[in-house]
């Protein structure tokens, strides 16, 4: 019995689009222990809570996180390094320091005002 080799089926053809950055498996990993660190956070605050510095605290972990998912999305889009408010590309100092940023330093400064 002879055999057919299997034919692959060409894969769809979809634009790929060349992400500013490549994405990598440190910042992926950097990226996924900071989710977790931050819902571990954030799971140590109460829900409603009187105490202003924890309140604080508790929304800080939480804008993080949001953050830091949003990150995790956009690398896995090759969209990060992208800002979300101007979609132009995020200084490489900015990202150094706060990897899961996802505005550059203008839109964030719009942002806080
Ligand atoms: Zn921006």
């Amino acid at each position: 019995m002879t055999t057919t080799p299997l034919t692959h089926p060409t894969p769809l053809s979809r634009p790929t689009p060349t992400p500013p950055t490549a994405p990598d498996a440190d910042l992926l990993r950097q990226l996924t222990d900071l989710e977790e660190t931050r819902s571990r956070q954030l799971q140590a605050f109460p829900e409603a809570d009187l105490d202003a510095v924890r309140s604080a605290r508790r929304a800080r972990a939480q804008r993080d996180l949001r953050d830091v998912r949003t990150a995790l999305v956009r690398l896995a889009e090759g969209r990060y390094g992208i800002c979300t408010g101007c979609d132009q590309p995020i200084s490489a100092e900015r990202l150094e320091a706060r990897c899961w940023t996802t505005t550059c330093v203008d839109c964030a400064g719009r942002a806080a005002r």
